[in-house]
């Protein structure tokens, strides 16, 4: 069944000059890039997409990681869309644990352990469909997906705006 998952390239990842190798490893799922963009995470945007975990101990340290307090503070968000994309992904991801992580996977390969106990895993994706769901409404506007995921709507909005001058 095609599907599609979140996944973020972490400060980590971004700031050891590992994009390219990242997306080199996801382009062998054959599966498809919807969506992509670089984005500066707030304090917001992080303790939401890990709201799941706000009771984990390593919750603060979660949050200042992928906000990029500890690396460049940049993550590159991408949706993958196609058959079985969140195993594909998540199978070429690793386990959450570098040094459980099959060595060949992305997180064995390039993650680690931070003294502070952080898993610095380079890479997050989407675990299930309603993950992926929420996850991907969050990192993405409609507009900035080059397909119809989800059901959207077109409303009149008058928002301030920066534009070229
Ligand atoms: N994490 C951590 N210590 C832990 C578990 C998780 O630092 O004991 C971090 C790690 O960066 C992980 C993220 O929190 O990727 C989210 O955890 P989750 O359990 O959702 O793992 P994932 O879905 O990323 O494999
Ligand atoms: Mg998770």
């Amino acid at each position: 069944m095609a599907e599609q998952t979140l996944v973020l390239i972490k400060p980590d990842g971004l700031s050891k000059s590992l994009t390219g190798n990242v997306l080199a490893r996801l382009s062998e799922t054959k599966l498809e890039i919807a969506a992509a963009r670089i984005v500066q995470v707030s304090k917001e945007l992080a303790e939401q997409h890990y709201a799941l975990l706000k009771d984990k101990p390593f919750f603060t340290d979660l949050i200042k990681y992928i906000m990029g307090d500890y690396h460049k503070k940049k993550v590159m968000a991408l949706v993958y869309w196609g058959d079985d994309a969140l195993a594909k992904v998540r199978k070429i991801c690793g386990a959450t644990n570098p040094e459980e992580a099959d060595p060949v996977s992305i997180r064995g390969a390039y993650g680690r352990i931070t003294t502070k106990g952080v898993y610095e895993n380079v890479i997050h994706a989407s675990t299930n469909i309603e993950e992926a769901e929420r996850e991907i409404k969050l990192w993405f506007s409609p507009d900035e997906i080059i397909m119809e995921l989800y059901p959207s709507k077109k409303v009149m909005v008058s928002v301030e705006k920066r534009v070229w001058v």
